[in-house]
């Protein structure tokens, strides 16, 4: 299982909830409403790339950290 790095960038989250959603143990809001990431390895990999693909405002960043490719956004070719 590739470790990952997600992170979520809340000036850019719109509090959508489709992150929570798809991967409620991984995501949560905080106090302000705002997605954060509360525990790393709360879900299989794809489904954390699944949920953080499923931003809406592209606020949520996954990063393979073996190799250090991004995963999600895709990088702009
Ligand atoms: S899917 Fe994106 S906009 Fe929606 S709560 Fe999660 S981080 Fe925020």
């Amino acid at each position: 299982m590739a470790k990952l790095l997600t992170t979520v960038n809340k000036a850019r989250c719109v509090m959508s909830g489709d992150c929570v959603e798809n991967a409620p143990g991984v995501f949560q809001f905080d106090e302000e409403g705002k997605s954060e990431v509360y525990n790393q390895s709360g879900a299989p990999d794809d489904v954390i790339i699944a949920a953080a693909r499923s931003c809406p405002v592209k606020a949520i960043t996954v990063v393979d950290q073996e190799s250090g490719t991004q995963l999600v956004p895709m990088p702009r070719k």
